[in-house]
């Protein structure tokens, strides 16, 4: 494969131009057939329902290069999936899986030179968006819509690697409402947890840690990853609350922790649990997995390693992730879809 020249192995988390995208227009109920353009730029009118009235959803994915060749993606039918109850939460037009996917095809395709090098530990990360284009002063859903796809290779999403960070409980702010959109992948929700975030950071601590904003009792989840813990009896423990973001990793780890004998939970988390836990993480697919050292809350401190390194049962569930994804373990759960190249 013809690729561009980049130093593959220090690329960082970060938007690089590359030469294609995909944009489809929806227009009296129908979506076209998409063209792929080369131009960065979208020309819009003023009154876009997603510049005033936050119509817009994304989504996250990554294109891996395999050990044997093979170009694939990691579960995009969920990705696809959720992208639809996304849209169609916020009053926006769904996407056919099959378009979805398509998509994904030929955008990957028209990129190819961008696809890291299999072992560089860089990907192809791939975003897809939704947003209203119709214009739109009184407070209602658009008439037209764009949905586009851009991709951008990057790095692991932490420089320092598969390291641990220290996160903050946030009490003062939310993310989400629990009955508003925290389940889905709206840009709105990042807007709402920047604060927290930059409250956190500068405080020191990588991310804020949210709670349930009705009680402030529970564990939701941090800014952009969901949370989970290991006990001492070894159960995978991961919030269940409806202004938490159905991770499609989370979702993995849940079957892999299973695999492993780690008995996966889904429920409410109280807060006082970090203090139980032998090891906890955060997971997307940016980082995939991010091990947590420690969580302050309040005036106590739950500590989960002392020596820098990630804990074991973070480190294990990481390795067989990736090691799915890069094609080296078997994908005995059918998570993987190759990209016709
Ligand atoms: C995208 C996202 C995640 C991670 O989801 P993945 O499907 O695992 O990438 C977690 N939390 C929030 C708020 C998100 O937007």
């Amino acid at each position: 494969m013809q690729r561009a020249d980049l130093d593959w192995k220090n690329l960082g988390f970060t938007y690089r131009k590359t030469d294609f995208n995909i944009r489809y227009t929806w227009k009296d109920g129908v979506w076209n057939d998409g063209v792929v353009s080369s131009d960065e730029i979208i020309p819009m009118h003023m009154a876009a329902t997603c510049l005033h009235y936050g119509q817009q959803a994304f989504e996250g994915l990554k294109a891996y290069e395999q050990q044997n060749g093979d170009v694939v993606v990691f579960r995009d039918n969920e990705n696809a999936l959720r992208m639809n109850r996304s849209c169609d939460k916020i009053y926006m037009p769904t996407i056919p899986v099959e378009m979805f996917q398509d998509a994904v095809n030929r955008v990957i395709d028209a990129n190819k030179k961008y696809i890291p090098p299999f072992g560089t530990g860089a990907t192809l990360y791939i975003r897809p968006l939704v947003i209203g284009t119709g214009a739109r002063i009184g407070v209602r859903p658009a008439d037209e819509y764009m949905f586009i796809v851009m991709v951008t290779p990057v790095g692991p999403y932490f420089k320092e690697g598969f390291k641990p960070v220290d996160l903050v409980v946030e009490e003062s702010f939310d993310r989400a409402a629990p009955n508003g959109v925290g389940d889905v992948k709206v840009g709105g929700n990042y807007a709402a947890g920047l604060r927290g975030s930059f409250k956190a950071k500068a405080q020191g601590y990588t991310e804020a840690l949210y709670l349930d904003a009705r009680e402030k009792k529970y564990l939701d989840e941090s800014g952009p990853a969901n949370f989970f813990g290991i006990t001492k009896d070894k159960q995978y423990v991961t919030p269940q609350s409806n202004s938490v973001l159905p991770s499609i990793t989370n979702m993995s780890l849940i079957q892999l922790a299973d695999d492993m004998g780690l008995n996966p939970v889904r429920r409410a988390v109280p807060v006082e649990e970090i203090f139980e836990f032998i090891d906890a993480g955060c997971c997307g697919t940016a980082a995939v997995i991010t091990p947590v050292s420690s969580i302050a809350y309040r005036d106590r401190k739950a500590v989960y390693s002392t020596d820098g390194q990630p804990g074991e049962y973070c480190t294990r569930l990481y390795n067989q992730l990736v090691n799915i994804q890069l094609g080296i373990e078997p994908d005995k759960h059918g998570w993987i879809r190759k990209i016709p190249l």
